[in-house]
């Protein structure tokens, strides 16, 4: 917690984060039962999700219990913010616990489709997310001393303000360009604060690697990073990505994720040999859980487990939100990382209405391509799961098309072999493999579709 960490130490906040799993879930427990009553107290939104099930805060003996309260959907969250905006002229009043006075800060997510999702903090909650930015930029290895250029958009977004005030609590030097002067300010401001380390898209980083050398006059590998922080995008957990931007900027490459509220991880060194995800800083103010996406019953968070998520913030004053549904699927590790750090990890599998259900068993478009990527560079990666339906059910096998690396047909059978016993043991799933000569799948910047639907009916019948 202080602003004067001893630069050898590991972690920024040492007994918080190497505390054991019991441990955490004690104290996660004792802050979610503070944390139900003053919810239940403050809003009429979380009096009613007790309400529904017949409860008061106190009744409620057991994470197993607390499950029992339905989870918020972002469409319920929707329609609670219109409804608050038409009684109390905000959208937020009806889910803010604390009073105006205390309310230092007014979130939005980035809400790429329709009114955006606004959320409030307290000073308490703002302390909150800066803790947070410092953990993860601690457990890469910023320090104070460290110059870090912000290269997101400053603009309302949480990666904006909130990510640069957690740099600074850290003690370390932020310089807040923003991209949204464009990108040769963002060059122009490199080149006078000469810093270590950029935050930054993956798409504007692999912009910046091919226009450096125009705008800059120099190679990205010259612009002097040591590291790329990856935000903003799902870009950050491929490998592809990663492996493009580390050889285009000569820097270690991190992908973290945890704006402006109480959900944060960041990847680890062992990433790049595995793909396991993102460290998850914050569990001592969220609890994770998952839920079967089709189903809905809970998931156990045991090594591998995949599911809907659901968060739930913990000692959160301003607007807390309790068993949110974002509607994002993750895929959980609790076994020891490799690089010696400790925590759960999580990695973000997409949304889920992605999910497959190949003969019972849910499988995602994500965990499909980090198998793959295991394979690299016998793969180049690229690859399409090739459907005859609409999902999510599917017969198997499930078809994949993808690109192999430089091999003879000997050693492509032997791939070929390998990937399906690895499909088998690590996904349960038969999959067919359509093998295609490499660079034949197109590369979309952004946001990589990975499943092509194949217009079967129109294919077979007669015109
Ligand atoms: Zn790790």
């Amino acid at each position: 917690m202080s602003a004067k960490a001893n630069p050898e130490r590991r972690l920024w906040n040492e007994p918080i984060e190497s505390m054991s799993r019991d441990e955490m879930r004690a104290l996660q427990w004792r802050r979610l039962r503070e944390q139900m009553r003053y919810n239940y107290e403050r809003s009429p939104v979380h009096r009613a999700k007790f309400e529904q099930i017949g409860a008061r805060p106190q009744d409620i003996a057991s994470f197993e219990d607390f499950a029992r309260i339905a989870p918020m959907t972002k469409d319920e969250h929707r329609s609670i913010q219109q409804e608050s905006l038409e009684r109390h002229g905000n959208p937020y009043a009806m889910m803010a616990c604390a009073s105006p006075e205390e309310i230092v800060r007014i979130n939005a997510t980035s809400g790429t489709t329709g009114t955006p999702t606004l959320y409030t903090l307290t000073a308490h909650d703002v302390a909150i997310v800066n803790e947070m930015h410092a953990r993860k930029y601690w457990r890469a290895g910023i320090r104070p001393g460290h110059v870090m250029i912000q290269a997101l958009s400053l603009s309302m977004f949480t990666g904006g303000l909130p990510l640069s005030q957690g740099i600074m609590h850290l003690g370390a030097c932020v310089v807040p360009v923003g991209i949204d002067g464009g990108t040769q300010r963002v060059l122009d401001i490199v080149r006078l604060t000469a810093p270590h380390a950029i935050v930054a898209t993956p798409s504007f980083g692999q912009y910046l690697i091919e226009e450096a050398p125009k705008l800059a006059g120099r190679a990205a590998s010259e612009l002097g990073f040591r590291w790329f922080f990856c935000a903003g995008e799902s870009g950050g957990s491929n490998p592809d990505v990663r492996r493009t931007l580390a050889e285009g900027f000569g820097a270690k490459v991190y992908d973290h994720t945890g704006g402006g509220h109480a959900f944060h991880g960041i990847s680890c060194e062992a990433t790049d040999d595995g793909c396991d995800g993102m460290h998850f800083v914050s569990q001592d103010h969220c609890l994770l859980e998952l839920l079967d996406p089709v189903t809905k019953a809970p998931i156990d968070l045991a090594e591998g487990a995949i599911g809907e998520m659901l968060f739930t913030f913990l000692d959160w004053r301003g607007g807390p939100f309790m068993r949110y549904a974002l509607g994002d699927l993750l895929q959980v590790w609790t076994e020891p990382c490799r690089c010696g750090l400790p925590g759960m990890r999580f990695s973000i599998l997409g949304r889920s209405d992605d999910m497959l259900s190949v003969k019972g068993v849910n499988v995602y478009p994500q965990a499909i391509a980090n198998e793959i990527f295991r394979f690299y560079p016998r793969v180049t990666g690229a690859f399409r799961i090739m459907l005859d339906g609409p999902g999510p059910k599917v017969e198997p096998p499930l078809r994949i098309r993808l690109e192999r690396g430089a091999l003879d047909a000997a050693q492509l059978e032997g791939l070929d072999a390998e990937l399906s016993a690895q499909f088998r043991q690590r996904l349960r799933i038969r999959a067919l493999f359509e093998w295609l000569e490499p660079g034949t799948l197109a590369r979309e910047a952004g946001k990589t579709r990975y499943i092509e639907r194949i217009a079967s009916s129109a294919r077979d019948e007669p015109r």
